[in-house]
């Protein structure tokens, strides 16, 4: 009798990030209950929803900032139990930056860090640079940059440490609107580019569909949660003016709205 092969198993596809139950409470106020979310591989994943849902409690559970008060997280299969350098967190606001530091010494902080040789650093100082469109601006300092490009430099400095995940809470949201959009084009160029996995929070509606592959949106608080999940299979970059991108966003809209006056009503 031939002997048979069984078909090869393949390993099951671990998530990125994985959240289950989580539940977040400050005291008696219980900000977000009961979330499950499970971040894959390789994805562009967008948290939106509107102001003090609960996007920045779960990015900092994420990030390892915080513990939740129920539930686990878990990074590959493993409980997330402090911050590490897997996970990169770019911050809205670029205080982050070292002001004394050139722009290429900022960029190569983390690397120095772990211990890469000034040689080493160089081509990936230089790579970064070119990521985000700021090889001119190497020697100068943070604060002789404008919003957008400390914002760049945010980016490649977090990059640069070649983090699995990279977190990131309304990163443009200090920005003005034409920068914003520019911003927005070109992070999903440098993450069409290198693929990491990106979990961001934005309530931009926009934001979220030029960027994601799936938006995870969120209901109002309190006990907030995930309200409902889209894909965005719309080819890169994003049309904003095509009929599926228009139709998508309407129906995101409305979602929200919905959240919006919920949370409206809850003001005293
Ligand atoms: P978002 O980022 O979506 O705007 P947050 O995650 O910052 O919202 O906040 C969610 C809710 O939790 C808000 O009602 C906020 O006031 C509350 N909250 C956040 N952090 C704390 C804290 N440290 N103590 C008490 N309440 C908090
Ligand atoms: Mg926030």
């Amino acid at each position: 009798m031939a002997e048979t092969v069984p078909p090869p198993i393949s390993p099951p596809a671990i998530a990125a990030l994985s959240l289950r139950g989580v539940r977040v409470a400050f005291g008696e106020f219980v900000a977000v209950d009961d979330v499950d979310l499970e971040i894959h591989p390789h994805e562009f994943l967008c948290l939106l929803g509107p102001s003090g849902c609960g996007k920045s409690t779960l990015l900092a559970l994420m990030a390892g900032f915080a513990a939740p008060s129920a539930g686990t997280i878990e990074m590959g299969g493993e409980p997330i139990t402090g911050p590490r350098p897997e996970l990169g967190v770019v911050f809205q606001s670029s205080d982050a930056l070292f002001d004394w530091l050139t722009v290429a010494d900022n960029i190569a902080f983390g690397p120095r860090m772990r211990g890469m040789s000034k040689v080493d650093r160089a081509p990936v100082v230089a790579e970064h640079l070119r990521l985000v469109g700021l090889s001119g601006a190497a020697d100068k300092r943070p604060p002789q940059l404008s919003g957008g490009m400390r914002q760049r430099v945010q980016i490649a400095r977090v990059l640069a440490n070649s983090p699995d995940i990279v977190l990131m809470d309304e990163p443009f949201g200090a920005l003005d609107a034409q920068t914003r959009t520019v911003m927005q084009r070109e992070l999903d160029r440098i993450w069409r580019e290198r693929k990491n996995t990106v979990v961001f929070v934005t309530h931009d509606i926009d934001e979220a569909l030029i960027l994601s592959d799936r938006i995870a949106v969120m209901s109002a608080g309190p006990k907030a949660g995930i309200k409902s999940v889209y894909d965005v299979t719309l080819p890169r970059p994003r049309d904003e003016d095509s009929s599926s991108y228009v139709d998508l966003r309407h129906q995101i809209r409305e979602d929200i709205a919905v959240e919006v006056e919920k949370s409206l009503g809850e003001q005293p």
